[in-house]
């Protein structure tokens, strides 16, 4: 296949955001097709034996087996490596799939962890309890608390594992300082950056190691696929992750990869539009004054409003708020909801809004629950690309149903 002229990463990487979004990565067969072809294949064939052992050696460039590399996903991750800023990138089937393979590539048994408390459900989970089974033991640290990182390293601490904005409080990690402290203590850093989205906050530019994203979320942005992707350093893809991913198989299917091409191509316009719209719904909602709080990262009430700020350059998609009278008058907005859906997605096109306790935090205990913040009364907003007064007027309707 003949690679699209142009596709030169000298060239690429000084092209300005919005037309990396569009044509970054892309490869063109001798067809000529203007849309990504989708090569919906798992293997290939070569024109003679020596061509096959040639390839397997690596003397030979080209494909040899999907689950090592397929065209459709490499163009998804020459994308992806080139919005980052990353030298190497690999698509994997989740967002999941794409922290667990990160963690295990680089952590073994007799191995110490350090993590922000505040995670993703499953990222919890995966971090208190699987890697345990392993052998590698975990410290959760409050991730305000810059003093609780920097004592939570052990001399075998390899890695530290980090959300920011994390799902679902919002709570912010100042991502330089803990990078900082981790490579004096020799460890790598993996940060979970889904919700900020690779358009709003750069953490390699801070410092981490290797960011991972969900493409389910806001890079799909149309509630159609679920994805994930690894992106580093060429050192680390090829030394660590690789030779883990390549025989554990964690991939994306093609097509797959081929929806989030595809995604991508709108993803600066959908972004900048939901994050517009959250502030305006976060705004509306605090005016509303019937909330026990209302949180968004670009509030005057928000907690850690300079620091997110400082980090990101938008406040993100994500809304939260506490109802006064806990778990049946949150139940009772959600089901006074005519527009937003219920559901436990985010960075989708329509707004989604969900309980986190008895949904995206259930397999985590309740007491971990209770640290992170993830009360009975909490709602979690994730505002899509609808009209913002027709969301406002629907939660309005809601509150006056709920008795707020
Ligand atoms: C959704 C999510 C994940 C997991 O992604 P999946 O694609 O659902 O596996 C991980 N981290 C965060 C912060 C998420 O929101």
């Amino acid at each position: 296949m003949k690679r699209d002229t142009g596709q030169n990463r000298d060239v690429t990487s000084q092209w300005r955001l919005q037309t990396q979004l569009v044509r970054g990565g892309t490869m063109r067969s001798e067809i000529g097709e203007t849309s990504e072809s989708l090569f919906m294949t798992s293997g290939y064939a070569y024109d003679c034996a020596e061509d096959a052992e040639a390839r397997f050696e690596g003397e030979q460039d080209g494909y040899t087996y999907s689950r090592l590399r397929n065209p459709t996903c490499a163009m998804f991750e020459d994308k992806m490596a080139l919005i980052e800023g990353a030298e190497a990138a690999r698509s994997t089937a989740t967002g999941m799939a794409a922290m667990t393979s990160a963690m295990l590539s680089i952590v073994k048994a007799g191995d110490h962890v350090v993590s922000s408390k505040t995670l993703f459900g499953s990222c919890r989970v995966f971090i208190e309890t699987i890697l345990a089974k392993f052998g590698v033991e975990a410290t959760l640290v409050d991730g305000d608390d810059n003093e609780a990182w920097k004592n939570a390293f052990r001399p075998n601490t390899t890695a530290v594992f980090l959300e920011s904005p994390a799902n679902p409080t919002l709570d912010v990690v100042d991502i330089k300082f803990v990078c900082d402290v981790a490579h004096e203590n020799g460890a790598l850093v993996v940060v979970d950056n889904v919700f900020a989205t690779p358009l709003l906050q750069k953490p390699m530019q801070m410092g981490a190691d290797i960011v991972i994203y969900s493409s389910t979320k806001h890079i799909d942005g149309q509630g159609r696929c679920l994805g994930g992707c690894i992106l580093t350093s060429d050192e680390i893809m090829e030394e660590q992750i690789l030779p883990y991913i390549r025989h554990t198989g964690p991939n994306m299917s093609p097509f797959n990869a081929w929806v989030m091409l595809k995604g991508m191509e709108t993803m600066d316009l959908r972004i900048e539009k939901m994050c517009s719209n959250a502030e305006k719904v976060a705004h509306a909602l605090t005016d509303l004054n019937v909330f026990t709080s209302v949180n968004y990262p670009t509030l005057d009430s928000f907690r850690q409003r300079e620091l997110a700020m400082k980090q990101m350059s938008l406040g993100g998609s994500v809304v939260t708020m506490f109802v006064p009278e806990g778990r049946a008058q949150a139940f009772k907005f959600l089901n006074a909801l005519e527009i937003t859906d219920i559901s436990n997605n985010i960075g989708d096109a329509k707004s989604l809004m969900t309980h986190p306790a008895s949904t995206t935090h259930k397999s985590v205990e309740e007491s971990s629950r209770l640290e992170m913040g993830i009360t009975d009364s909490m709602l979690r907003l994730s505002v899509g690309l609808e009209h913002a007064d027709d969301l406002i007027e629907d939660f309005e309707r809601a509150a006056k149903i709920a008795g707020l």
